[in-house]
């Protein structure tokens, strides 16, 4: 080879080295870049398909935090807040799936440090509320400012989904399906004896083109982040159907608030194996609108309701399209 030859080719062999090498190892400081729509489960992200704001996102909630969010600042402390609010009685809102671990686990895992294939094994139950609240910066208020209380997931009016802790905390909203669920509350003023109960002439008033959300004034814009959103219930009439033996009345959620909930609901019984993407059904095949028996409680695994779980739980109402949402999300599985 002449000396000339060998340079070159010894330059191209440094090229290679050099271009694989830009390849494979990012550069200090280059930023990854979320697309907007993942969810954390265990500290890995996943996509939805559909806009998700995390607690660590400007615009987020965080239920790791131990102060009040909408308290004023400087009585926002948990000293402070634990003396102002009856309900506050510990600091973090949320705890350890421990019932589900073994002692070796627990000292594992009680750090924070969770591995996703046990979290998939405790995982079984998607457990879906109505907030009561209207909007979801008023739920987050509720819960963690006043009850005591946490969810994984908030879904606002406009479909927007806020994650306020990763998948792996026991998050408190569902009793004795804490350990073993992820939990939604999605944005709706709930169901009714009374069709014509003040919550819901509040919050529902006719425009040109029919029924529509209304926000009260004391709420502001609710928070909701897509700007000058109208939100109307995906059926105009309201619904009246039978929950846990009471005849109830309540408006439909939004259509923006079913695409974002198919979408999620499918990357949760993707991620979660346990979780079938179906719902509590009787041996004829239809909706069970009632606490299960604690015997098939125990046993089922699935997407539900909240009071499949508690005698003293409607929601989420007898407005919620169960075929809607299970049969949409199967369609995205390719099931
Ligand atoms: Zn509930």
């Amino acid at each position: 080879m002449k000396r000339s030859h060998f340079l070159s080719f010894c330059g191209f062999i440094f090229a290679g080295i050099f271009i694989s090498g830009c390849t494979t190892a990012p550069r200090p400081g280059t930023r990854v870049k979320r697309n907007g729509d993942e969810i954390v489960v265990a500290g890995q992200m996943f996509h939805t398909g559909t806009r998700v704001v995390l607690w660590t996102e400007p615009g987020g909630y965080d239920a790791y935090r131990v102060e009040r969010r909408f308290a004023s600042f400087d009585k926002s402390d948990w000293e402070t807040s634990a003396k102002e609010a009856a309900d506050l009685k510990t600091p973090n809102r949320y705890g350890l799936r421990k019932a589900a671990l073994s002692n070796e686990e627990v000292e594992r895992l009680r750090g924070g440090g969770w591995d996703l294939p046990t979290l998939q094994r405790v995982v079984d139950q998607f457990i879906l509320h109505f907030d009561v609240c209207g909007v979801s910066r008023q739920c987050f208020n509720v819960l963690h400012d006043h009850r005591d209380l946490s969810v994984h997931f908030m879904l606002d009016i406009d479909g927007t989904i806020y994650q306020t802790l990763d998948l792996k905390e026991r998050a408190w909203h569902a009793t004795t399906s804490n350990t073993r669920s992820v939990g939604i509350e999605i944005a709706n003023m709930g169901c009714y004896d009374n069709e014509e109960s003040k919550p819901l002439q509040q919050w529902y008033t006719n425009d040109s083109k029919g029924v529509r959300i209304t926000i009260p004034e004391r709420l502001g814009d609710g928070g909701v982040l897509t700007k000058n959103f109208i939100g109307r219930p995906a059926r105009q009439e309201m619904v009246r159907g039978n929950i846990q033996g009471r005849d109830v009345s309540q408006y439909d959620y939004t259509p923006e608030q079913y695409a974002a909930l198919i979408k999620l609901t499918a990357t949760l019984c993707k991620v979660f194996p346990k979780i079938t993407c179906d719902y509590p059904k009787d041996a004829g095949g239809k909706l069970i609108p009632k606490k299960l028996d604690d015997a098939d409680l125990k046993k089922y695994h699935g997407v539900m309701g909240h009071y499949h779980i508690q005698t003293n739980k409607t929601d989420p109402g007898p407005a919620f399209q169960w075929d809607r949402v299970v049969e949409g999300a199967r369609r995205l599985l390719g099931r």
